[in-house]
């Protein structure tokens, strides 16, 4: 395995489920585990990465940024919804932890969201389109709070299986990297 690779964290795995802590230090560590998410994401196609899917809990995430101007993927790191919309809608929520898992999630349209740059100066993003659902999708993670938490009860009954299975393939991940 080469040293720098990150791995994604499956549904089931434990780690998915911890709070992340507050990041205090803007230092060079950081901006490097902010590149290895960046080439992880692109790795995995992904449009969204949260610190805690690699296994770090550290209130930080990165997000494809779809818009035009600004660079094309964002790095948001204490990051804190401050407004939403009382609108809401449905949206079809897909997640690097949960392959092959699709499923619409009801959340606000438009979020506000403060947080901090590499450097730590503070910035504020808003947005109603797609990376306002990726924001909040990341947020959550920071929470262990999963897009499938959101589902109904039948909903959720309706993926069981694939999840299962998910667990089970977290579990067989765990046990390979306390093999490593
Ligand atoms: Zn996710």
């Amino acid at each position: 395995m080469r040293e720098d690779h990150l791995e994604v964290l499956l549904y089931g795995s434990p780690q998915l489920r911890r709070k992340s802590e507050e990041i205090t230090v803007f230092d060079d560590d950081l901006r490097r585990l902010a590149r290895r998410m960046e080439t992880c994401m692109i790795e995995e196609r992904g449009i969204g990465l949260a610190a805690p899917q690699v296994g770090v809990h550290r209130r930080m995430l990165i997000a494809e940024n779809q818009r035009s101007g600004g660079p094309s993927i964002l790095c948001l790191v204490n990051p804190e919804v401050v407004e939403t919309s009382q609108e809401k809608d449905k949206y079809q929520e897909g997640c690097l932890s949960l392959p092959e898992v699709f499923a619409d999630v009801m959340r606000p349209v438009r979020v506000r969201v403060r947080y901090q740059d590499l450097d730590g100066r503070e910035q504020e993003i808003e947005d109603d389109d797609i990376l306002a659902r990726i924001l909040q999708h990341e947020i959550d993670h920071l929470e262990g709070v999963l897009f499938v938490d959101h589902l109904s009860m039948l909903k959720r009954r309706i993926l069981s299986k694939k999840l299962k299975e998910l667990s089970r393939l977290a579990a067989a991940q765990a046990r390979e990297s306390s093999s490593e």
